[in-house]
């Protein structure tokens, strides 16, 4: 594989929790996910993002860690790990885990070590203040259902910053002993078969924390270091980045010097694009795509944006205005128990598109023909819906959908005793979304992705090329753009609206002959012009451009 890999995958995300159990506990597990990597393969995922798979209280869905070197017991070994790493090598699928180390779970023997005793080793790791905090209030993540940012500890007598819940007390990273034992952690995880990171909360981690500072300055030199020691302990191992961060803040991430080359991470989520690509769907205008691709802030060369239409958090809408996010909501949330921490959206894909097969299609392929790596939320490839019955974001956290069945193919454990329940009944409960049903039917969502994804290798130049928003007039749903690179040249276009239009793109450069390369449907075959293009309501179409007069 090519030392740029990372610029040419497909990442597909889960939680080994939800995703397939294999001993009949109803939890899932890492022999599970084994089982499936050729359904994972036949799909065309050659990147899995793991949610944390360490023991933890699972009080946020493992994000409270309580051991970095060792796997949740409920998931299997760290044996099974590197089985899975291997098995997955074997077909070309790489594995990033998810690095939470802005916080620990205050179950981490480090911090119970820490609030014991204030002689402890470990009691510099955490932040501390003796008084009670001013700001104690201030810069709540999750409105609702969090309160403060200072807790007292009985046991402590002192107060402790969680940036996060309580039960998250921060790591403080201005320790260099916290900075070695992180780097230790990567360090082992890369020995067993890991090939990089997703990064949690990154911003704060670099944040040096201290009390009573409202802008306090943030310290790159971790990225650096983790950047050396990952480069010097697997050569092509990555970093991708949570950082949903101003703009002109994203380019320090990816790189040390304005212009200078990518040192830092490889990769960061694009949270730019991700809102105003609902909001275009929802206003059906092109324009909010067109000023993110704009607008986007210009990455070091070698750097890479991830893309997503959904993910395992809330889809947060707080980077639009008001009156974006209600036209957001109004068309993707309409009521009050679809929304959360006054932000944002806890559904899926296909039900905040009305299940509209159509529209599920433009949107992803809209996503996938967005500069950057695409990155896909499991069970999103079969069209799975939410249930707003469970709490908060665990409305889209259900187990995977394999087949028809009371426990939909997940686990063969008694119903009730499934870690999350199964979603059986109604649209798109596993009696009609499952993988099986969708493998052997051609027109199937989860055919369609198979498609995709194939035809998206096909276009290397969306991974690695520059792109363009084309200067021609156009109508406001329509989004036409292209990607050029020394590979070649692909022309994207995208109806966002119900109806249907015609097209004039005039002659290309670089144009000497056109190729369809994928679309929604049946269209006359694009003229060296380009004109009177056809476009179906919510259609796309990809087109190969070649100089030279055919093969
Ligand atoms: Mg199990």
């Amino acid at each position: 594989m090519s030392e740029r890999w990372y610029k040419e995958a497909v990442i597909y995300c889960l939680d080994v929790e939800t995703f397939q159990d294999s001993n009949g506990d109803g939890c899932g597990d890492l022999p599970g996910l084994i089982s499936r990597l050729d359904y994972l393969s036949r799909l065309g995922v050659t990147c899995l993002w793991l949610n944390p798979i360490y023991p933890s209280p699972r009080r946020d869905a493992g994000y409270d860690i309580s051991d970095y070197y060792a796997i949740d017991p409920r998931f299997g070994s760290l044996g099974d790990f590197a089985e899975l790493a291997l098995e997955a090598r074997e077909r070309g699928i790489r594995i990033l885990l998810d690095l939470v180390v802005n916080h620990t779970s205050d179950q981490h023997p480090w911090f119970q070590s820490a609030r014991r005793d204030a002689g402890s080793p470990y009691r510099g790791w955490y932040v501390w203040s003796e008084s009670e905090p001013a700001d104690r209030r201030q810069g709540i993540v999750f409105p609702g259902e969090q309160r403060e940012t200072w807790t007292y500890d009985d046991e402590a007598k002192a107060w402790y910053f969680h940036r996060f819940y309580d039960f998250q007390p921060d790591l403080d990273w201005e320790n260099r002993a916290v900075r070695e034992e992180i780097k230790k952690v990567m360090g082992f995880w890369l020995q067993l078969g890991a090939s990089g990171f997703r990064v949690d909360a990154a911003p704060f981690v670099l944040e040096m924390t201290k009390p009573d500072d409202d802008n306090p300055p943030h310290d790159f030199a971790i990225l650096d270091d983790w950047r050396q020691d990952l480069q010097w302990r697997k050569g092509d191992a990555v970093l991708l980045l949570e950082a949903n961060v101003e703009p002109g803040d994203l380019p320090s991430y990816v790189a040390g010097r304005p212009d200078g080359p990518n040192d830092r991470a490889h990769m960061l989520f694009n949270f730019l694009l991700n809102p105003r690509l609902w909001l275009a769907l929802a206003r059906q205008d092109a324009e909010p795509v067109v000023d993110g691709l704009k607008t986007a802030p210009r990455l070091a060369a070698m750097a890479q944006w991830a893309t997503f239409l959904r993910n395992h958090d809330e889809l947060d809408l707080s980077r639009l205005t008001k009156e974006q996010q209600a036209d957001v909501f109004r068309a993707f949330a309409p009521k009050p128990d679809m929304r959360i921490y006054d932000r944002g959206i806890r559904r899926r894909l296909a039900p905040m598109l009305g299940g509209d097969r159509r529209r599920m299609e433009l949107a992803y392929s809209l996503q996938f023909t967005m500069p950057g790596t695409p990155v896909l939320r499991y069970g999103e490839e079969i069209g799975m819906g939410e249930d707003l019955s469970l709490p908060d974001r665990d409305a889209i956290r259900t187990p995977m959908q394999w087949e028809r069945g009371a426990t939909a193919g997940f686990s063969d454990a008694d119903p009730a005793d499934l870690v999350q329940p199964v979603r059986t009944r109604g649209r798109y409960g596993s009696a009609s979304v499952n993988v099986l049903d969708q493998q052997d039917d051609g027109d199937s969502l989860l055919s369609w992705f198979e498609r995709l994804i194939r035809r998206l290798r096909d276009c290397p130049e969306i991974g690695v090329g520059t792109c363009t928003v084309l200067d021609v007039p156009l109508p406001r749903p329509v989004l036409a753009h292209r990607f050029d690179a020394p590979e070649g040249s692909v022309l994207f276009l995208h109806n966002l609206a119900d109806t249907s239009v015609t097209l004039d793109l005039g002659r290309q450069d670089g144009a000497d002959t056109v190729v369809e390369v994928f679309a929604d449907g049946g269209y006359e075959l694009p003229t060296l012009r380009l004109t009177g293009l056809e476009l179906h309501d919510y259609g796309y179409r990809w087109f190969r451009l070649r100089r030279g007069r055919g093969d």
